[in-house]
């Protein structure tokens, strides 16, 4: 079994293979089952009380549950996901019907278009610098949410397909947890569940974007065909596609059957060489089907 190593830009960079094939694994909605629990229950009720959109609960749910778990959005930042849920519940029947205003959220949209890091930090200096009101109220809904977190998702094992793969990986490929969420929440996440020795290394938002991370694992030490990327989002495929690398998809709703085809045949087809190309594109091809742009109010 492998050791883990400290998580920094560093060390991610100066990872030597012991394998010819590398497997990096998303963690958030892909080997845990987190993502309904951190939306559900953390923030769609914060939004709702946050902007008084009790009239509307039931639609606002909708739209944010769409967005944010069952379209082409699905895992994005949080808030280019709130932009999109308002526009979306703006024009919902219900919401038309109930003559309920939706905040505009111009601000945001400006933050957005900035191209500047979409974080709490970057937040919180333009609200601080700009004083706009809009941006302070984000913000406090913001940290909300990351308390409703903390108290709320407690105890999400992960997928056991999951942990059978992760038990198989590290025989045969360096394997690494590439995450966007907070380094010391997913040091927290896989230490509770005894997956940790799994990984080489655990690397969290602090050591840059997914394909960033992919980029410094791998770049110059495997061959793009030996390279895995497994994720449950549009932008996992993004950040394996940035460094031409394979995409594995953890369909959502249908987890424990993508991890276990991933067990019993798609890896083997990977160390294989034979995953790559007509395998890997009907995968990808159904996986994003499953990902629409049109909430079903419209359809
Ligand atoms: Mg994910």
């Amino acid at each position: 079994m492998t050791t883990n190593e400290p998580s920094s830009r560093n060390s991610l960079a100066s990872l030597q293979p012991r394998h010819a094939t590398f497997v990096g694994i998303d963690s958030d909605g892909c080997v845990f089952d987190s993502m309904e629990i951190k939306q559900k229950e953390c923030f769609h009720p914060v939004i709702i009380s946050h902007w008084g959109l009790e009239a509307v609960e039931k639609e606002l749910r909708e739209a944010a549950e769409f967005v944010n778990l069952y379209s082409k959005w699905r895992g994005q930042n949080r808030f280019l996901c709130l932009v999109r849920t308002f526009n979306f519940l703006r024009s919902h029947p219900g919401v038309q019907a109930a003559g309920i205003e939706v905040p505009l959220l111009d601000s945001t949209q400006h933050m957005i278009d900035s191209g500047k890091p979409l974080s709490n930090d970057t937040l919180a200096i333009e609200a601080e610098a700009s004083g706009d009101a809009e941006l302070r109220s984000l913000l406090a809904w913001s940290l909300d949410v990351n308390t409703q977190i903390e108290r709320v998702v407690k105890n999400v094992p992960p997928f056991e397909w999951a942990r059978r793969c992760l038990d198989l990986f590290p025989l045969q490929s360096d394997t690494v947890c590439v995450s966007q969420t907070p380094t010391e929440a997913l040091e927290r996440e896989w230490a509770e569940n005894g997956i940790t020795s799994r990984v080489r290394m655990i690397a969290g938002q602090e050591l840059g974007t997914k394909a960033e991370h992919l980029e410094m694992a791998t770049t110059g030490k495997y061959d793009h065909d030996k390279v895995l990327m497994i994720g449950d989002a549009p932008g996992d495929r993004e950040a394996a596609d940035a460094v031409k690398a394979c995409f594995y998809p953890i369909n959502p709703g249908d987890e424990e059957t993508s991890w276990r085809r991933l067990r019993d045949e798609a890896y083997d087809r990977f160390l294989a060489g034979t995953y790559a190309g007509e395998y890997e594109a009907a995968l990808i091809e159904d996986f994003e089907s499953r990902l629409p742009e049109i909430p079903p109010w419209e359809s």
